[in-house]
């Protein structure tokens, strides 16, 4: 099969898009040709690599901790009809039987290629700034703990998110680094000199900069600054509209740069239902207007609780509320995280990778999606 487009974004190459052919047999691109070949099937809109989003809960009404495998591929068909062609499952907090547990169910989807990876958002994170993550399951990184894990994961854990302030916080960041485990910096009340410390220990990846750390203040600066700063980290941002505001979204950018922003989702399983009540892990969520909080026992809400956001929805928002073009968008959605994450088979259109990409409107909107060389049924605007 070959396809073309006037306005096609490797992600190897910056974000201009460029004329270009794409050659795909079987579930790969095998070759990139300058220019539109005849016998190609012309898109008029942009082609741009699938977006791998590293951070997601669930969707569909399906959670990845659900012991439903149906369930868990729901979500996964679910987010991939939205543009997402490598996906990371996302925890939240358990008791560490639970968190062992929950790997073990989701390695076997790990190893058949539906997952890329999973990502244990807790336990080992600070209760000062728990988001959704009930505190009562919240300890500290002890080495035991640490090690069950890893001889859990067999390769299928690809990131934890931690607070370096718990005890045996900065010791947990350099243990998964190194085996292999990306470690993130979050859901801490670290300041800046103990963020720094969390980098110089190995964490290369910032859990939504911005949401549950300290903000920024001028003689008080928290974790932001110098992570924003810092070289050897990519951050996440969660670009629905509700996490951050668009400004503070396009600050970031402007800071960091397109190849250290990586958009997720931190999707929750309400993403694509209508508003209600929901189970995130152990703690029940009310969404209203698409916008997720816990709800106590007493009916309040609290705090915000993931969110309902897809990856086609992020690219659209940071085209339309914060200035980036389309390929920068595609960049910050596809090529950025895999690079960060390893992922050497996807996030580009090159020859070797697989034939990932979305087929996107000039606001970014989502027409197609191709998965390994399958255009999916029933994705985007276009299908
Ligand atoms: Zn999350």
């Amino acid at each position: 099969m070959r396809i073309a487009s006037h306005k096609v974004v490797t992600g190897t190459t910056g974000p201009e898009p460029r004329p270009l052919t794409l050659v795909v047999e079987g579930e790969r691109v095998v070759e990139v040709v300058e220019g539109i070949e005849p016998d190609a099937d012309l898109v008029e809109e942009w082609i741009v690599p699938g977006y791998v989003d590293t951070h997601c809960h669930g969707g569909a009404g399906a959670d990845f901790s659900s012991t439903d495998p149906d369930a868990v591929r729901r979500a996964i068909d679910f987010h991939r009809s939205h543009g997402t062609t490598t996906l990371f499952a996302s925890t939240v907090t358990e008791a560490m039987d639970e968190v062992i547990a929950q790997i073990e169910r989701m390695r076997p989807l790990v190893e058949a290629g539906e997952l890329a990876g999973i990502h244990l958002e807790g336990p080992f994170l600070s209760p000062e700034k728990k988001g959704a993550h009930n505190p009562d399951l919240l300890v500290d990184p002890r080495p035991e703990y640490v090690e069950r894990i890893l001889e859990a994961s067999g390769g299928a854990v690809r990131m934890i998110t931690l607070a370096p302030e718990r005890e045996f916080g900065l010791e947990a960041f350099s243990t998964f680094t190194e085996n292999g485990v990306a470690a993130a910096f979050g859901h801490s009340d670290a300041d800046n000199r103990v963020a720094k410390q969390a980098v110089d220990a190995g964490a290369s990846i910032v859990t939504h900069l911005f949401n549950a750390m300290r903000p920024i203040h001028h003689r008080q600066p928290g974790p932001v600054p110098t992570l924003l700063d810092d070289e050897r980290v990519m951050v996440e941002l969660i670009c629905d509209g509700t996490h951050l505001d668009a400004d503070v979204i396009a600050m970031s950018r402007d800071a960091a740069g397109i190849h250290r922003v990586g958009l997720v989702t931190d999707a929750m399983s309400a993403t694509g239902q209508p508003d209600g009540r929901y189970d995130l892990g152990s703690l029940k969520v009310q969404v209203t207007d698409g916008v997720a909080r816990i709800l106590a026992d007493d009916g309040t809400l609290g705090a915000i609780a993931g969110s309902t956001l897809t990856m086609d929805r992020a690219v659209e928002y940071v085209v339309t509320h914060c200035g980036c073009e389309v390929g920068e968008a595609a960049i910050m959605a596809a090529t950025t995280p895999a690079r960060w994450h390893g992922l050497a088979e996807v996030g580009e259109l090159a020859p070797g990778r697989y034939a990932d990409l979305c087929v996107v409107d000039d606001g970014a909107g989502l027409q197609r999606v191709m998965h390994r060389g399958r255009w999916i049924e029933g994705a985007g605007e276009g299908a």
